[in-house]
């Protein structure tokens, strides 16, 4: 299972700041203010009272502007003690100061309760939007309170440092970033008491009956708050915790912050904060979750958490904590591992964004479907490689390092890390941000009049790489194969024709241009082997209950139709399928059809008979086995077929939901509804490879 899908880092609390904070950004003027929020929960009527003292230095301002959420009623409202009017409306606070109190310190005082009683939803309804928009809560199970919710006065454009008290009835601990001081008993209640002092744009609460577990890693607490059904698991989150700590601390500098807790929700969420995640249980329990998304998620910490993104010009931070993190891993495994990584961004890119759709690296704020996950995402982080590849590794890492030691708590842009690339790499990088961050799209580029020719003892190898219009400009790294060796060449393509010429003392046996995958582009058809991401972006489908097919299975084919989020879906029976809805439709068929046309493109590792199945060699014949494929259409270029064949219901309605979570792959074999065999159909055929025969 893909994990990016169940927890997208959505980072709502930045976006909301961010947009926010932009708009108000020209009264900036130089404010501060260090706040001590006292909390008292009562989860039995969802409600919260609350107390902020505000310490704020004024410098100059005339009104004070707060956020604070628009369910506040019994506000009061002192400065320096005495009682004030306020105006409040569309959950902004305003108080105006006198002359006198326009310089130097204040002391403000804000009284509120709030009722935040949102149902939330205990499983997992739409990958895309994992925060389910519930942004406040407060239940007996646990609270929740995301920064933007107005939980607590926020003063508008203002750095703050903040203590925050939370007391709740005994055993409710409060999560939220910055240092722990602790958790007391006093008159029955439990006290949480947090400090931050690094200034953080809004803050995020969790409460819950957590059992906590701390250890020192150097100068850092890390820590798991769980539910106690999950405290098992403390130990793997410390020690990977530790790991990934070190890990980026030596590659980008120290730590920003005291602590990284991993928190657990009690939904289904996926959130990355500054110094602590918030997973739900069920995404805790996954074993792969400790290998890839915590990684993801402390590496935030560095970027978008610790260097703030500046929404104005694009979110920039998912590609880059893509590449330093779900990539890196990657790398850190194998040469192979990372290329087949890069390779699959470029099928995400060119099955799920279609050019109608496609919009430019800048225009990205975050991830709430698949084309916003594949531009962000996938092809930020592509960008970032080829950035690393023009550089070089030095000048790379060397960039980074000096951003997050210039920029740390600062917003930065799309402009300031080029920047920094630019001073490292000593050149200008104005056309390659023009073209890849400013720009949409990819180049689409192949192999042309590729001939070679036997000179003396030597072999000359001559061609052209034609590109489609919009132009790119980029290197390209050609590979001669010989019999006995490689020979690579790198060349600039740019315009329509790029000429080049290879030389080699042996006979050619292949060329390849781009042999590892290091520049994003947009595959043709017969580069992307069918796969069920194709068949959740079709825009048509027909779904085609075979002849003679379990009753129970028709309903079962209506749980795969809305898992696959099929927006053009139709179902007919086998014998009504006529032979222009098969000609313009993609098809799914559901059990094995009488019709053996509509299979005549599965690839020769598939066999199937009425009551069994084999896949690469395997046999499969238990009634709880199942079958699903993605395969070429029988009739129409460019359009697929898919079958999806339980060999009897049991199970069936589990694969169904599953199917969905493995977009990138061709064919899945499942057993009592686990995954036993997945993989993806090998290439035909490449427009960036030619061959000779060994005789020519
Ligand atoms: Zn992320």
């Amino acid at each position: 299972m893909e994990l990016l899908k169940l927890k997208p880092c959505l980072k709502i609390l930045s976006i909301l700041l961010g947009i926010l904070s932009c708009a108000v950004i020209s009264q900036a003027t130089g404010l501060s203010s260090a706040h001590h929020i006292q909390i008292e929960l009562v989860p039995g009527e969802s409600k919260l009272i609350g107390q902020n003292d505000i310490t704020v230095k004024t410098n100059r301002t005339e009104v004070l502007e707060f956020r604070l959420t628009e369910r506040a009623v019994r506000i009061e409202v002192r400065v320096n003690k005495t009682p004030r009017n306020f105006r409040f409306e569309n959950g902004r606070l305003r108080l105006t100061l006198e002359p006198h109190e326009r310089s130097g310190e204040l002391q403000v005082t804000i009284h509120y309760a709030a009722k935040f009683d949102g149902p939330v939803p205990m499983t997992l309804v739409n990958m895309d939007n994992p925060g389910f928009g519930v942004t406040a809560t407060i239940s007996e199970k646990g609270s929740f309170l995301l920064a933007g919710a107005g939980w607590y006065p926020e003063l508008v454009d203002s750095p703050a440092s903040y203590r925050v008290t939370v007391t709740a009835p005994s055993g409710l601990i409060a999560v939220t970033a910055g240092k722990s001081l602790g958790h007391r008993i006093i008159n029955g209640k439990t006290v949480s008491d947090w400090e931050v002092k690094y200034p953080v744009e809004g803050l995020s609460l969790s409460v819950a009956r957590y059992v906590v577990e701390e250890k020192s890693a150097g100068d850092v607490t890390v820590a798991t708050y769980l539910l106690p059904h999950n405290r098992h698991l403390a130990a793997a989150y410390l020690a990977a915790t530790a790991e990934y700590l070190s890990l980026y601390s030596d590659l980008f500098g120290p730590y920003p912050f005291q602590k990284f807790a991993v928190v657990e929700n009690f939904f289904p969420t996926g959130y990355g904060f500054p110094s602590y995640t918030l997973l739900g249980g069920r995404v805790l329990q996954l074993p792969f979750i400790v290998g890839t998304s915590l990684g993801h998620e402390i590496a935030h910490c560095w970027w978008g958490n610790g260097v703030y993104v500046d929404f104005s010009q694009g979110n920039w931070s998912e590609g880059l904590t893509t590449y330093v993190a779900d990539y890196r891993f990657k790398e850190m495994d194998s040469p192979e591992a990372a290329r087949d990584h890069r390779r699959q961004w470029l099928r995400n890119y060119s099955t799920l964004v279609a050019p109608q759709n496609d919009f430019a690296l800048d225009r990205f704020q975050s991830r709430y479907d698949p084309v916003t996950r594949t531009i962000g995402y996938d092809k930020g982080a592509m960008v970032f490689h080829m950035i690393r590849q023009t550089l070089g590794e030095e000048a790379f890492w060397g960039a980074l390092r000096d951003i997050y030691r210039n920029r740390l708590f600062r917003r930065t842009s799309w402009s300031d890390l080029q920047h920094a690339f630019e001073t490292r790499g000593k050149r200008s990088l104005q056309d390659f941000f023009d073209q890849w961050v400013y720009r949409r799209g990819a180049p689409r580029f192949s192999l042309d009049e590729v001939r070679a020719e036997s000179i003396d003892s030597t072999w000359k190898v001559e061609g052209q790489i034609i590109q489609r219009w919009p132009y790119f400009s980029f290197p390209l790294t050609l590979a001669l194969k010989t019999r006995n060796q490689t020979v690579t060449q790198q060349i600039v393509v740019s315009g329509r024709a790029t000429s080049f010429e290879l030389n080699s003392d042996h006979r050619p046996h292949q060329l390849t241009a781009d042999p590892d995958d290091d520049i994003f582009r947009r595959l043709t058809p017969s580069e992307i082997p069918p796969a069920v991401n194709a068949l959740k972006s079709s825009p048509s489908v027909m779904t085609v209950l075979s002849a003679g097919l379990d009753p129970d299975l028709k309903k079962v084919a209506e749980i795969l139709a809305l898992s696959l989020g099929l927006k053009h879906n139709e179902f007919v029976s086998e014998s009504e399928l006529d032979r222009q809805m098969l000609a313009e439709n993609d098809i799914l068929v559901i059990g094995l059809p009488r019709r053996t046309d509509l299979l005549q493109k599965m690839p020769a590792r598939v066999t199937i008979r009425s009551d069994s199945f084999s896949l690469n060699e395997k046999v499969y014949a238990e009634p709880f086995d199942t079958f699903f494929g993605v395969f070429e259409h029988p009739g129409t270029a460019n359009r697929i077929a898919a079958l999806f064949m339980p060999l009897s219901p049991q199970y069936a309605d589990v694969v169904a939901r599953k199917i969905t979570h493995y977009g990138k792959y061709s064919y899945l074999a499942f057993q009592s509804g686990k995954n036993l065999d997945k993989g993806i159909w090998p290439l035909e055929t490449s427009p960036l490879v030619v061959e000779w025969n060994q005789g020519k």
